[in-house]
């Protein structure tokens, strides 16, 4: 049978550290944590998501301040924004969240967050450092997909790992911190060459891709470790895990396991700034 990574339970285990750190920031600063959280527009997905990371702050006993802008925005008055968060003391990290409408540039407003309170790591000087193993906020997804193989004791060193996706806050970010961690580390994307012969040779397969079911049964080795980090419509990951989880050495379910870990993750850089502010 195999190991079900339960991404909802080691979740709440994250918070129930995190409410203790917040307890003691609280007691020594005598001010409440925020995490300030931009959302421009008004995506149904975003709106969600936005709510559910506030939702998770107020969880853990810190406060979220809710920034709403325009569908309309400008990226100039998107970084007068967030220059205006950089220079409150009160907000100890920023997260906007993405995707921004089209006229913005997503790359210089993500790059204007101030590494200090780049909690959602998405700065690019923090990739660079994170890429080079020196300590930077990380991308919530892949520092969530590395906690869980961590947390369940999953061998990474010398497997050959095969991410799926090469976006910046996912798939790169996810492959710079496998090697890190001494994986062989292949990234697959939508002009690989023999995708399913790809992926058999893995260990372990980390689909990031936002196709639902995308990852087929025949395509995974049996024994491998499948981490599904996509979330797509009817509430189904990248991987056919009906079919493709009796192969697997270990899984995440969709929903319940990378997605909970990520919103923590989040918390617990959050948590991280701010007593670095004590
Ligand atoms: P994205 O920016 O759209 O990137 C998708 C990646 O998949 C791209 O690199 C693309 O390749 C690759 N791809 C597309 N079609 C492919 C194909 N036929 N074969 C191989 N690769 C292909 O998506 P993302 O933001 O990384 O998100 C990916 C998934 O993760 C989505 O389901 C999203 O909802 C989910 N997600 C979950 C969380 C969470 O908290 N659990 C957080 C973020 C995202 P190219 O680069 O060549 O176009």
């Amino acid at each position: 049978m195999p190991l079900i990574i339960d991404g909802k339970a080691y979740s709440l285990h994250v918070e129930n550290e995190l409410k203790q750190r917040v307890a003691v920031i609280k007691e020594k600063s005598g001010k409440t944590p925020v995490l300030a959280t931009i959302l421009v527009g008004a995506d149904p997905a975003s709106v969600t998501y936005v709510r559910m990371k506030g939702n998770a702050c107020e969880r853990v006993g810190m406060s979220s301040q809710k920034i709403e802008m325009s569908e309309n925005t400008t990226t100039d008055e998107l970084l007068l924004k967030i220059k205006e968060l950089n220079e409150n003391d009160d907000v100890c990290g920023i997260l906007l969240q993405h995707p921004v409408p089209k006229q913005i540039d997503e790359h210089a407003c993500f790059n204007a967050i101030c590494l200090k309170k780049d909690v959602d790591g998405v700065n690019t000087a923090g990739f660079g450092l994170m890429s080079m193993g020196l300590p930077a906020y990380k991308s919530a997804t892949p520092l969530a997909i590395m906690s869980l193989l961590s947390h369940y004791n999953i061998e990474i060193e010398g497997k050959e790992a095969v991410v799926i996706g090469r976006s910046a806050i996912l798939g790169k970010p996810a492959a710079a911190l496998l090697l890190n961690e001494n994986a062989t580390v292949t990234v697959a994307h939508s002009k690989t060459k023999n995708l399913p012969e790809v992926v058999r040779r893995a260990d372990i397969v980390i689909a990031a891709v936002g196709k639902p079911l995308f990852v087929k049964s025949d395509w995974v080795k049996q024994g491998a470790v499948l981490i599904d980090a996509g979330y797509n419509k009817g509430n189904v990951g990248d991987i056919d895990l009906i079919n493709a989880a009796s192969k697997s050495s270990a899984y995440t379910p969709v929903p319940g396991g990378v997605g909970p870990v990520t919103i923590a993750m989040l918390m617990k850089q959050t948590v991280e700034a701010a007593e670095k502010l004590l």
